[in-house]
């Protein structure tokens, strides 16, 4: 079967580049395991965060280390025995997050996140998805008064240097926006700009109809079995299918792009956050409106369409290491203080991987050394808010047309991997 592009990966990153450059004319086949959306693409916060200008860094306060260090925490976990593999990702990711560099990072990195509502927007009016979408931004609530006025500092900072909105709460206010919380929080504030997405799955599968309504053709496959085409220039890959054979081909695996990437001797410094969640009823009839962190915690409710999904942050080990949800544990507990939830309503913890990059931006562009060979991975903690935005960059660069942002940032040479 003959394509322009072959896109290896159905998850947010990759329906999302495989639309844009549909609707640029192009032939595409995207190529999957699974089916669309069925990794990390489903199981995150659901938050299109346009206030997330400021990447994740890590923490360079010893007594913070030291806090962490302890492994007893709700907003990180590690394996220890996984330390010595992932320490030279571990080193160049704190080296980045010293003030200096991070500011730098968060410069470059701001221009991805401008532009994360507007490309959903357009993907979502395409789609018909707006019945996915919640617009009333999302809430942290505070138990210190410290914690409420140094984010209030930082919130002031990044409203004035970026052109974001928020509202500081007092409790009243926090209690009278969500009735059933408990009351013991000083304040909070609203993020007036992000959009939350009631069904993450959902809202990949909706742009895959997209997709396919552009021409576009899904279809499954191991990305393992992707070979250059020997009698031309271009990629064949064996599928369920036959084989495809294209011009171009784009990884978009998420944590699983280095399986191509290292074959392709390519060796990106990439790391996984690996997070959970659990979806819950709510007890008495309680009823959460917003999508919600306790953020001396480090955990977030948010009221989806299956329930409350409870998301956690980051746990530092192997990708395939079995699921450890200690974090989840250690949220509910606290969750359950602070607001009725209800039974759990799934089997089993949930579990996703993060694909990070240790200068916590995505690598999106032409491969160094290969001709057609593209790449759009390492979205980190954004990739739901940044697929949009990613294809579009991504189909602009394959097309030769200008980039609706300066990409340079983001370009797979920075590694020289
Ligand atoms: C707990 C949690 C909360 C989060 N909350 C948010 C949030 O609120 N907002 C936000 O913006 N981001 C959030 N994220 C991050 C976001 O979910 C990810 O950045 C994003 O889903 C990455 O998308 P992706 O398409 O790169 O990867 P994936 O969705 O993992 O897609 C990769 C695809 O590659 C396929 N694949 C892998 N190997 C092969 C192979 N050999 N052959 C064929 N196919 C293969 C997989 O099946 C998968 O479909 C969160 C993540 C977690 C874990």
């Amino acid at each position: 079967m003959p394509a322009d592009t072959i896109v290896l990966g159905a998850g947010i990153i990759g329906v999302s580049a495989a639309v844009h450059l549909a609707r640029r004319g192009k032939s595409v086949v995207l190529v999957d395991r699974r089916g669309a959306g069925e990794e990390t693409s489903f199981g995150n916060a659901g938050l299109i965060q346009r206030e997330g200008v400021v990447p994740y860094a890590f923490p360079q306060q010893l007594s913070l280390i030291l806090r962490y260090a302890l492994n007893n925490n709700i907003d990180a976990n590690y394996h220890l025995s996984a330390l010595p593999a992932l320490a030279p990702f571990l080193a160049q990711y704190w080296w980045n997050s010293n003030a200096r560099r991070h500011r730098a990072i968060a410069k470059a990195y701001a221009p991805l996140i401008e532009h994360s509502i507007t490309e959903h927007d357009d993907l979502v009016q395409a789609a018909g998805a707006e019945h996915l979408i919640a617009k009333r931004g999302w809430m942290e609530v505070f138990r210190t008064n410290a914690v409420r006025d140094a984010e209030y500092a930082e919130a002031e900072r990044l409203a004035r240097d970026n052109g974001i909105h928020f509202n500081t709460m007092t409790a009243d206010e926090v209690a009278r926006a969500e009735p059933d919380l408990s009351n013991g929080f000083v304040g909070g504030l609203k993020w007036s700009d992000p959009w939350s997405v009631l069904d993450p799955h959902a809202l990949t599968i909706a742009y895959l109809k997209l997709f396919e309504s552009l021409g576009g053709r899904f279809v499954k496959g191991d990305a393992t079995h992707l070979t250059p085409r020997v009698a031309s220039k271009g990629w064949q890959i064996d599928t369920t299918e036959g084989r495809i054979e294209a011009e171009d081909v784009v990884v978009a695996l998420g944590p699983w792009s280095d399986k191509i990437t290292g074959k392709l001797g390519y060796r990106y410094p990439l790391g996984v956050k690996r997070g959970y969640h659990m979806h819950y009823g709510t007890g008495h009839g309680a009823k959460l409106n917003n999508w919600l962190m306790d953020k001396e915690r480090g955990y977030f409710l948010a009221p989806m369409n299956n329930g409350i999904r409870l998301t956690t942050g980051a746990e530092f080990a192997f990708r395939d290491a079995p699921k450890s949800p200690v974090q989840l544990e250690r949220a509910e507990k606290v969750a359950r203080t602070i607001f009725p939830l209800g039974e759990r309503l799934d089997a089993e913890p949930w579990m996703g991987s993060r694909p990070c990059t240790p200068d916590m931006m995505p690598i999106i562009g032409k491969a160094p050394r290969h001709d057609g060979l593209w790449f759009a991975f390492g979205h980190a903690h954004h990739g739901l808010t940044l697929g949009p935005i990613t294809g579009r960059i991504l189909a602009e660069q394959m097309t030769g047309m200008p980039t609706v942002i300066d990409a340079l940032p983001y370009r797979p040479e920075r590694f020289n991997a």
